[in-house]
């Protein structure tokens, strides 16, 4: 192969620099735009099967005050006091979260907050159970930390949030992880760090419309109101740890566009979350 051939091949081998639906930016760090333009981008809903609904015109009221910088980050006391009275152990916030670039000194510290579902426990064909957020096999953590597994794969997520609002840590969130197509198949090793990941626990059933295995039927509502409140908690708490506010994600949104993207999470309602971040940071003001 010529000199002029191989530099050719390796320009064409060289990945995309900007890259998903969110436009990520290899060089930058960062999806296109403002943290409220990302945030509009990264946290439009979701449907059955990945499907995307347009994109609402403006963030709700206190995220879009977080996004524009307009709400100052509550201190590191602050938080460990509201972790402790809520009994939710993070490993506290004193530590930074992960670095980009798999940990490298020199890169900045994690910008995102990923939301996802677990999509377990599968009930197939039998229907969910009454009490979807109090069930006890819901519940359960049991299948995401499976005995004897791979700890470089499971588990699969920086923190587990169930429906009764119980945390579990699955990663150090100090330690680089990812958990999404773009960051491993696409970004690869400059992604992993930047982005904090969450479980929020959901299970999923069979659509008998839809031909052959598949999970497509999530709950509607899909989180339980005590989820938001928690995963509302865990976003102000890893900003601290961040020293910046993060800005929130979904995989799907993520992943859309990639093969075999996944569909989570289901039925996240934006307003809900903004809800509970409002009340919990009024309340923090009060303290
Ligand atoms: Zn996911």
């Amino acid at each position: 192969m010529s000199l002029l051939l191989a530099a050719l091949a390796l320009q064409t081998a060289a990945p995309d620099p900007v890259v998903g639906l969110c436009r990520f930016d290899v060089a930058q760090l960062s999806f296109a735009g403002s943290p409220a333009e990302q945030a509009r981008c990264l946290m439009q809903p979701v449907g059955k099967r990945g499907a995307l609904a347009a994109s609402p015109k403006r963030l709700p009221g206190t995220l879009s005050r977080v996004m524009a910088g307009r709400v100052p980050l509550p201190s590191r006391d602050v938080v460990t006091h509201l972790l402790a009275a809520e009994r939710m152990d993070i490993g506290g916030v004193d530590q930074p979260v992960s670095r980009a670039r798999d940990g490298d000194p020199t890169a900045p510290l994690a910008r995102y907050f990923v939301i996802h579902d677990t999509s377990t426990p599968y009930y197939g064909d039998e229907p969910f159970p009454a009490d979807i957020d109090g069930d006890a096999r819901v519940n359960s953590f049991r299948p995401y930390f499976p005995a004897n597994a791979d700890p470089e794969k499971f588990p699969v997520a920086h923190l587990f949030l169930n429906r009764i609002g119980q945390v579990l840590v699955g990663q150090p969130l100090s330690r680089p992880w990812r958990a999404t197509k773009l960051e491993t198949r696409v970004i690869g090793l400059p992604a992993k760090g930047l982005f904090l990941h969450v479980e929020t626990v959901m299970p999923r059933r069979r659509d008998p419309a839809i031909e052959g295995w598949n999970d497509a039927i999530a709950p509607n509502p899909g989180f339980s109101a005590r989820q938001y409140d928690r995963l509302a908690i865990l976003y102000i708490a890893l900003s601290v740890r961040a020293g910046g506010w993060l800005i929130p994600a979904q995989h799907a949104t993520m992943d859309h566009g990639l093969p075999q993207a996944h569909d989570d999470p289901q039925n996240f309602r934006i307003k809900d979350f903004d809800r509970a971040l409002h009340r919990r940071l009024r309340a923090l003001r009060r303290d």
